[in-house]
């Protein structure tokens, strides 16, 4: 009798709901991959895959500092010059809402264009699809100088971003106060 074993798999099938933010791109593949398998979660029900091409100008790796998910179980990945984001349980009329948190700005100011999957099956061949992507597209985060949350005025809190407001003078005396 091997339930057990069986049990056992299907909750190691479950660990990617503990994991959150960045995975290189084997492992995020591994992880979409197991729980569309899972029996345990509901069918059609376990999240929302989405891909998303940053605006020219903005590369990716870039746009990836930007990415902060907050709940358990939300992970991303970067390669091919887009973000690809699986958020579970989210459920597809709830996507905006999802990505409003999880960004500091409008999606539409970061990214030109998005992809969306939402049913096991779709998510499932899009994982079949990109796990085998050739490994020299796989993008790798940046550190540190490559951070553009200076840019956008925005901190994150380890909640949430938050804008930080920065105070202007309008009018300097020493300018003569004329403008
Ligand atoms: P978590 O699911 O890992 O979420 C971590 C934090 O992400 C939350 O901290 C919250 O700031 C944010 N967050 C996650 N999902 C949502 C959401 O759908 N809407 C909003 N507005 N914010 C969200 P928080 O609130 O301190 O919660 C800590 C933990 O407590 C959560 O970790 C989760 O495990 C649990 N929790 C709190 N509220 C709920 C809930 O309504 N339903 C469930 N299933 N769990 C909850
Ligand atoms: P949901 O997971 O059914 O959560 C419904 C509402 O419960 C949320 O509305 C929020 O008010 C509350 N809630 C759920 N989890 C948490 C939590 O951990 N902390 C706190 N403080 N509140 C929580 P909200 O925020 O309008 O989100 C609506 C739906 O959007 C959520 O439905 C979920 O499907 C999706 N969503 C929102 N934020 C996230 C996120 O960070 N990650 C994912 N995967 N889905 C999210």
């Amino acid at each position: 009798r091997h339930v057990p074993e069986d049990i056992t798999l299907l909750l190691d099938a479950m660990q990617p709901l503990k994991l959150r933010g960045y995975q290189p791109w084997p492992t995020f593949c591994q992880a979409v991959g197991a729980l569309m398998t899972n029996p345990l979660l509901p069918l059609d029900g376990k999240g929302v895959m989405v891909a998303l091409r940053p605006v020219p100008g903005i590369r990716a790796e870039q746009a990836l500092t930007l990415c902060r998910p907050v709940r358990m179980g939300d992970i991303v990945t970067v390669g091919d010059g887009r973000l690809v984001l699986f958020l579970s349980f989210c459920r597809i009329n709830d996507l905006d809402t999802a990505l409003n948190h999880i960004f500091p700005l409008p999606i539409g100011d970061i990214f030109s264009n998005r992809k969306v999957w939402f049913e096991d099956s779709q998510i499932a061949a899009e994982i079949v699809q990109i796990r085998d992507m050739n490994p020299e597209k796989w993008g790798n985060p940046l550190k540190g100088p490559g951070d553009i949350s200076a840019v956008v005025n925005a901190q994150h809190d380890s909640h949430a971003w938050r804008r930080v407001p920065q105070p202007i003078t309008l009018l300097d005396a020493s300018d003569g106060g004329t403008a």
